[in-house]
């Protein structure tokens, strides 16, 4: 199918996108590469895959039905405070772990990072507890922007400096189901580049 007829596919919504950065097809190919790797360097390790909702959804998804080896899941959930903070990269956790992962692999699974700051603060608070290890499995990396430097074991993607949405992302909570990464026509995102 073309981009366009994909688009046309979801009618109001693709009618908002601009353009189609990274396809589906592009998508899943690249999640079963990282489930591969995944797969291979935690044998025997049975990891604990943390995300984000819920932004996440699309990837943990995909990443879990790729992984062929023993491992469990679990979600945090985070409100930002003011712009002030959020620039200060601090956030509040509205929904903690239920899993302890004192001792455990722990692998922090994201869709995307953009200035690093919200990650950074997520992965001082899971180091705190001791895992036994704690590395970064992130989709769509946005380099322009990083203010700390994060290592990302595992990398999908580099997105240039564009707001996007789709696989889990959304904008006002709009075009999460859109099984692509796409750019929002300029009307339509007022405010955001
Ligand atoms: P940070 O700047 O702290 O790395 O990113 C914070 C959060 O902003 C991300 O976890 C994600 O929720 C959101 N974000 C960053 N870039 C984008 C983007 O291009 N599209 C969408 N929908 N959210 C983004």
């Amino acid at each position: 199918m073309t981009n366009d007829a994909i688009l046309a596919k979801y009618g109001e919504l693709g009618r908002d996108i601009r353009e189609i950065l990274i396809t589906e097809d592009q998508i899943r190919q690249k999640v079963l590469e990282l489930g591969e790797r995944i797969s291979q360097d935690y044998a025997d390790k049975n990891p604990v895959l943390v995300g984000v909702l819920k932004g996440v959804l699309f990837l943990m998804a995909d990443l879990l039905r790729v992984i062929t080896i023993p491992s469990e899941v679990d979600f945090l959930a985070v409100a930002s405070y003011s712009a002030e903070a959020r620039q200060r990269g601090m956030v509040r956790l509205i929904k903690d772990l239920e899993i302890p992962i004192d001792g455990r692999h722990v692998l922090f699974v994201e869709d995307v990072i953009d200035t690093g700051l919200t990650l950074g603060y997520l992965l001082r608070s899971l180091r705190d507890r001791n895992p036994a290890s704690l590395e970064v499995c992130v989709l769509f990396n946005k380099p322009a922007h990083r203010l700390i430097d994060i290592p990302l074991k595992y990398k999908g993607f580099d997105l240039p400096d564009r707001f996007v949405v789709g696989y889990g992302l959304d904008y006002n909570e709009k075009y999460r189901n859109l099984p692509f990464i796409g750019v929002l026509k300029p009307d339509v995102l007022k405010g955001k580049t």
